[in-house]
């Protein structure tokens, strides 16, 4: 269904981005209520982007709104080499949502000189403030977003907008007291900011007329109206849930909405909207705002049904304690979408599959919903086509032709077991909460997805149903995945540096736990040849026992709460880097001229009115990233 339209996915590439644009087929075959209804969720979905530039940190709006008037009104001489580079920093700041990588977490620093800027501001009618101009140049202040070193104070040292004043222990402090025996704890903290004012802790909460108020209150007039289109009346239900919670910011209400919204799988179109993921917060309490607009991709949803439907049969088989198992599993809802808008934290850069709500209670209750992009995945597909990385990291001629020929495949598969299955399997033991992990939970959360995927891909159930010809398509998962979490992966990180992101980390440590405890049998063989290092799988079935191994350990430490055990698992095999490695992988990546990061253009919606009426809604895709960050500024720049 993809294939019809014929269009260039890579639209540009800056620093270490690449920009791509994503096709929504299934949009044009909808009718023109259902269109209506991704229309202004899209608009809903557009009109948060300010809460979240905020949450990374408290200088990003102001910076944005100085770095648009600049790129607006500057009449100078735009091809000298400080202008490009103002220009290349703007664009990295309009990628990440803020003045941070946003994978790297680190503070971008400016090719251009202060006094330039101060010239090129000036020349627009504007004087930076002294307090701007610190955030900008010094590059020891505010350096990173999203601190996870072990031994120091994480929410002080981190550079994210969650907290103000206040210390680790006592944050900690704050919300364990309100979580301790309770049964079905609210997500505490997740919509609101920690402050401490004159010497007492107390929450800022985002709602209508509190904390970004402007925004909310234009994200609930979009809803409003998306929810005269909705496509069933459980749906109009989960939209006003999700309005009482903007209203009013009571947790509770939220839990109630996410139920609702768990329980509604008819639907042709979903949508996602409100403060989500926890990854900004180095304690895992703090929501970042996203929306995530999607309509059903009915004949490629085949495959996750068939997950879902066998859900009890991998639960009872897994490789885990069986005090850990669910007994039953319900509500297991696994959807093959594709993404019509892109909003907040999923914006430009853009996850894959999706896997919710994130609490825990409601997860083992009401189950999860689980939707694998796959507009998003194809057009990675389709733009990492002869990028020359395959050619360069894998050793063998098998791996390279396994990877072309399977790659595809191999991807979807582990991301639907991942999401529909990964996250949704194992219990916690009674009195266990996800915060004993504090700071390790994300990373542990995600390996215990990877490696549930990761030992079911080679399961013969699969070929049994269906989803997988033979044990080729594992095998490239297993090629992909080593080169990935011990080469590849690298990239993404400056020479020096430790492994920060939660998912990174999850994938190193996986990578060289198997490595480490299979080389003895040379399960995995380390090659080194002219200069360059390469790792080949040898043993693809004892490599399985391993992953199987490993999801036993992790499972255990989450269903436990070991938090020690976390740690050392995490601290010795997922965060330190080889150092020469590192610079040879560096360097062999640099050759290929290639960006490591991904993210994407959103479409257009544009109303057709005929006579005051609307007739049509017609999608359109631009080309420009700089003209969609700007358009955005000017018609969602509500704080
Ligand atoms: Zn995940």
């Amino acid at each position: 269904m993809l294939k019809c339209i014929k269009m260039e996915y890579t639209v540009e590439q800056f620093d270490d981005i690449k920009i791509l644009r994503y096709e929504v087929p299934a949009f044009t075959q909808l009718d023109l209520q259902q269109k209506l209804f991704v229309y202004y969720l899209s608009c809903a979905a557009l009109a948060g982007r300010d809460i979240l530039w905020d949450q990374n940190n408290r200088y990003n709006l102001r910076i944005r709104k100085l770095l648009e008037k600049i790129i607006k009104s500057y009449k100078g001489d735009i091809t000298s080499t400080d202008f490009e580079a103002f220009l290349l920093y703007a664009k990295k700041v309009f990628f990440a949502n803020g003045i941070h990588h946003h994978y790297s977490m680190d503070k971008f620093v400016p090719h251009f000189s202060k006094d330039y800027f101060i010239s090129i501001a000036n020349s627009v009618g504007i004087t930076p403030e002294e307090d701007l101009l610190k955030v900008i140049f010094d590059t020891n202040y505010m350096s990173k977003r999203v601190v996870l070193d072990a031994g120091v104070d994480l929410i002080e040292s981190s550079a994210n907008n969650y907290y103000f004043g206040v210390t680790q222990k006592e944050v900690e402090d704050f919300y364990s007291d309100k979580t301790k025996g309770v049964v079905h704890p609210e997500m505490w903290g997740l919509n609101s900011t920690l402050i401490k004012r004159n010497g007492a802790i107390a929450e800022d909460v985002w709602k209508v007329d509190g904390k970004y108020g402007a925004a909310i209150k234009e994200i609930i007039d979009y809803l409003e109206k998306a929810k005269e289109y909705a496509c069933n009346e459980t749906q109009k239900t989960v939209i006003e849930l999700l309005i009482k919670f903007y209203v009013t910011g009571d947790l509770k209400t939220f839990d109630e909405y996410s139920i609702k919204w768990v329980g509604e799988t008819e639907a042709q179109i979903d949508f996602i909207n409100g403060f989500i993921e926890v990854y900004g917060d180095p304690l895992a309490y703090k929501g970042s705002w996203e929306s995530v607009v999607q309509i059903v991709d009915k004949e490629a949803g085949k495959r996750t049904s068939i997950f879902a439907d066998n859900a009890l049969w991998f639960e009872r088989n897994a490789p885990i304690d069986d005090r850990f198992k669910k007994d039953e599993i319900s509500g297991i809802v696994a959807r093959v979408m594709q993404v019509a808008m892109l909003g907040g934290d999923c914006y430009p850069a853009t996850p894959i599959g999706i896997n919710l709500p994130n609490s825990e209670w409601i997860r083992e209750e009401y189950g999860s919903k689980s939707v694998t992009l796959d507009n998003i995945t194809y057009s990675y597909e389709q733009a990492s086509q002869n990028s020359g990385v395959l050619d360069e990291f894998a050793y063998t001629e098998e791996e390279k032709t396994l990877a072309r020929r399977y790659g595809y495949t191999s991807g979807n598969v582990h991301t639907d077991l991942h999401e529909c299955l990964g996250h949704g399997s194992g219990k916690m033991l009674a009195g266990v909460t996800t915060e004993s992990l504090k700071s390790y939970y994300s990373t542990i959360e995600e390996a215990r997805a990877d490696l549930f995927a990761l030992y079911y891909i080679m399961d013969k159930k699969l070929q049994e149903l269906g989803i997988v010809e033979n044990d080729d398509v594992a095998k490239c998962e297993y090629n992909s995945y080593i080169r990935g979490g011990l080469l590849t992966q690298l990239t993404r990180i400056k020479l020096g540096c430790n492994v920060e992101e939660s998912h990174m980390r999850n994938r190193q440590m996986i990578a060289s736990w198997v490595y480490e405890k299979g080389r003895a049998e040379n399960v995995i063989e380390k090659i080194f040849e002219n200069g360059k290092t390469y790792f080949v799988v040898r043993d693809y079935q004892r490599l399985r026992e391993l992953f199987g191994n490993l999801l036993s350990e992790v499972q255990r430490i989450k269903s436990e709460g070991d938090y020690q055990a976390a740690k050392d698992l995490i601290e010795n095999y997922g965060v330190k880097v080889d150092y020469s490695l590192h610079q040879e992988v560096l360097q062999r990546y640099d050759k290929l001229n290639v960006a490591p990061y991904s993210g994407f253009l959103n479409p257009n919606y544009e109303l057709i009115m005929k006579d005051d009426k609307i007739e049509d809604v017609k999608i359109s895709y631009p080309s420009s990233f700089l003209e969609q960050m700007l358009a955005y500024g000017d018609n969602y720049g509500l704080l």
